[in-house]
């Protein structure tokens, strides 16, 4: 779980960049980019997010205090909205200027409304809305990684992976590269995921090589 709230689980766009093209970095999922938040924000979540909300507010409400129930609505609300939206979005609360990921790795605000920063009557329900959200990723985390690891999703993401790479593949500006994807030819549905990736890595490794040689050098002109 700290791994998560630290940024530090691998999720697609990470791996890809640390695994330079070793992995993609797409959603096992829904095949999006997948960035930090798109673990909690991909549209596979929606069951387990409207069971978060539930949950949450039903712990806010049983340990509201002195705090008024519109406030806890407007939050919860808020962390629908952020949940729910690809761009910018309208806020009610203080929140926005923490950043409303930060709230999935354990960062609320002191002061859901008004400017005193240093306000202390929410910190009873900032702890429930710390928990239940760091709760809520790393819950939406295994998930992702259920499928992630399923031999027939796995196959499948594979597939859209391949295609995608010969489709590339055969646009390159390189000769050799064009050469490799007309030439090897992979009858998908009969090998497995191994081979697919495979195909792929050869086809990076390529394209790798001929990226280093010069454009003025004679062997770039040798296949083209
Ligand atoms: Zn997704």
């Amino acid at each position: 779980m700290t791994k998560c709230v630290h940024g530090y689980n691998h999720y697609g766009l990470r791996d890809s960049l640390i695994n330079k093209n070793m992995v993609d970095a797409y959603c096992p999922r829904c095949n999006e980019v997948e960035t930090w938040d798109h673990v909690v924000k991909c549209t596979e979540t929606i069951n387990l997010r409207r069971e978060f909300i539930e949950k949450l507010l039903l712990e806010m409400l049983k340990n509201k205090g002195t705090i008024d129930a519109n406030e806890i609505m407007s939050f919860c609300e808020d962390i629908l909205v952020y949940l729910e939206n690809d761009q910018e979005a309208e806020y009610e609360t203080n929140q926005q200027h923490v950043g409303m990921t930060e709230l999935f790795r354990g960062y609320v605000v002191k002061n859901w409304i008004g400017v005193d920063m240093n306000c202390k009557k929410y910190r009873c329900l900032n702890k429930i809305i710390a928990r239940e959200c760091v709760l809520f990723y790393n819950k939406c985390w295994k998930q992702r990684n259920q499928i992630m690891h399923d031999p027939i999703k796995q196959k499948e993401r594979m597939k859209r992976w391949y295609e995608k790479e010969k489709e590339r593949g055969r646009n390159s500006n390189y000769g050799q590269v064009r050469l490799y994807v007309e030439k090897h030819n992979l009858d998908v549905e009969r090998c497995n995921s191994d081979t697919i990736r495979r195909w792929i890595m050869n086809m990076k490794t390529i394209e790798k090589k001929v990226e280093k040689i010069p454009a003025n050098d004679i062997r770039g002109y040798m296949i083209l």
